[in-house]
């Protein structure tokens, strides 16, 4: 198979067929892609790699490589509020397996169609390791992003879903939560309608402790959490309090979305929750004492017990 075929075969003929705005003059096959950008937007641009064996297993199944791919950038787009337009996919490939190829495009093209997103273009080479690495287009209503810097003090700090699946799965092969370390849902619905509404947002990738502190550092404030509020699944809520604090705080690859939102503007928060059915849970409140606290029934939680160590206060 040559390179063309690959394309042609796994990429370009799938894209094709997938619905499309005029927006979209030119996709794959010329050296670049045509997009007419809207009146009045901005574009969100952004990249993301995953490297086998680094930011998947590498007994990971195609189809999830290839969903996961698309899911964790489309994630980053939802938590600036964008709504999701296009991506490009630049493939590096140890060899041109055909079954590996067929299911790698099927999870890629899925997780595209649930979000409407087209595969735009992209690059092929052999490389002695798979990668990935994906750049997802989304449009913004100028200057409506919701930044990491906007937090204010006394908003409270939202999460959505539950937090530390991913890494519980990491860590029990073939558990029932398996599907949230492969199969990531990014929260493409309720990210853009938390435009006007969150003052500070981003997707939970590294762990909420180290994620939160990117939003901490940006808005020069601290934050207080309490350990009991965090959302868990019951598998997780049910191991003993130092691990599953471990997994909530600083488990990676959930993509929730952590936002802070004005006090007197939970309600309408909850009302824009409801109506795309995500699930959110108050966790804590910025505060001006700088510093991540976490408090379980009142009393400060040592984090280098969570295995926490590098919060920079
Ligand atoms: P060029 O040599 O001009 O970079 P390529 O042969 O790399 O062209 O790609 C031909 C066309 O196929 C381009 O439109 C490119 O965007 C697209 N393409 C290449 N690889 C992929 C891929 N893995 N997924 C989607 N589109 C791809
Ligand atoms: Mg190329």
């Amino acid at each position: 198979m040559t390179e063309f075929e690959l394309i042609q075969r796994y990429f370009a003929q799938a894209a094709a067929a997938q619905p499309h705005g005029a927006d979209v003059s030119l996709g794959i096959g010329d050296d670049c892609a045509l997009i007419t950008p809207p009146m009045g937007q901005q574009l969100a641009i952004s990249t993301d790699t995953l490297v086998s064996g680094r930011h998947f297993p590498v007994d990971t199944d195609a189809f999830s490589i290839g969903w996961k791919a698309v899911a964790v950038n489309l994630s980053d787009l939802a938590a600036m509020g964008a709504t999701p337009h296009s991506v490009l996919l630049a493939l590096t490939l140890p060899d041109a397996d055909a079954a590996f190829l067929a299911e790698l495009s099927r999870g890629i093209f899925a997780q595209c169609q649930q979000h409407g997103v087209r595969l735009i273009g992209g690059d092929t080479t052999r490389g002695p390791c798979l990668s990935l690495t994906l750049t997802v287009l989304g449009w913004l209503p100028t200057g409506s992003a919701v930044c990491r810097h906007g937090a204010q003090v006394d908003d409270l700090i939202v999460v959505t879903g539950t937090l530390g699946d991913a890494a519980y799965a990491l860590r029990h092969p073939h558990s029932p939560l398996q599907h949230r370390l492969d199969r990531p849902e990014p929260r493409s619905t309720l990210g853009p309608r938390l435009r006007g509404v969150a003052s500070a947002m981003l997707d939970v990738s590294d762990g909420l402790a180290q994620d939160l502190g990117h939003i901490l550092r940006a808005s020069a404030l601290g934050a207080a959490l309490i350990a009991e509020q965090l959302p868990l699944h019951p598998i997780v809520a049910a191991l003993p309090l130092a691990e599953r604090l471990s997994l909530a705080l600083t488990g990676g690859d959930d993509y929730e979305l952590c936002l802070t939102v004005a006090p007197h503007r939970l309600a309408e928060l909850h009302a824009v929750a409801d109506a795309s059915q995500t699930p959110i849970t108050v966790i804590g409140q910025m505060t001006a004492q700088r510093g991540l606290s976490v408090l379980h029934h009142g009393q400060p939680v040592d984090m280098t017990l969570t295995g926490f160590l590098h919060f920079d206060r």
